[in-house]
């Protein structure tokens, strides 16, 4: 397996509409091999999500995986593949959170997102599924799906006042956060 290299914003790849995964490229080893290497990366990298326009593919999938150590979910997704994905909401509404991504380093902005969504999609062999999903999950099935029509999180910001970097994100908004929470 390998590592790819990360897409940072400025490149046009993230900002392209990704084409349709068709079956027959599904199954071929080299499609195989790129989901692979595209769960080291997102590894390797410590993020929750990536899509493949994120790794300079311009194709409609993405994979994701939340740890049970991450703070900021309800709940743990095990290693997921999402070929043309499809997502619904579920009802109207939204919840703000902080979301950050592999390619724009180090910031992080709260972004509203539907609260529940419907997921349809493929999985790694074909195979259709759908899950509904909420809370973060529900948050990064829309962060990563955004990024097969060109979209990243600054798009979806209500307020750009929010946006940190991870350093005084932790020095100053996460703590002012817990005191409200209390
Ligand atoms: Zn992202």
């Amino acid at each position: 397996m390998s590592i790819l290299k990360v897409a940072r914003i400025g490149h046009p790849v993230l900002r392209a509409a990704a084409s349709e995964v068709r079956e027959e490229v599904l199954a071929t080893p080299a499609f195989q091999k790129l989901i692979d290497d595209m769960r080291e990366t997102m590894y390797e990298y410590e993020g929750v999500g990536l899509a493949a326009p994120q790794v300079h593919e311009g194709l409609r999938f993405a994979v994701l995986e939340v740890p049970a150590s991450d703070g900021r979910a309800e709940a743990e997704v095990p290693f997921t593949v999402l070929v043309n994905p499809v997502v619904t909401p579920l009802g109207p509404e939204k919840q703000v959170g902080w979301e950050g991504c592999l390619s724009i380093p180090d910031l992080r902005g709260a972004v509203p997102r539907f609260t529940r969504v419907r997921l349809d999609a493929l999985d790694r062999d074909g195979r259709p599924f759908s899950v509904d999903a909420q809370g973060f999950f529900a948050r990064v099935i829309q962060h990563e799906c955004d990024h097969l029509e060109g979209g990243v999180y600054l798009d979806r910001m209500a307020d750009m006042r929010s946006l940190s970097f991870i350093k005084e994100f932790e020095d100053h908004v996460a703590p002012a956060e817990h005191e409200h929470e209390d």
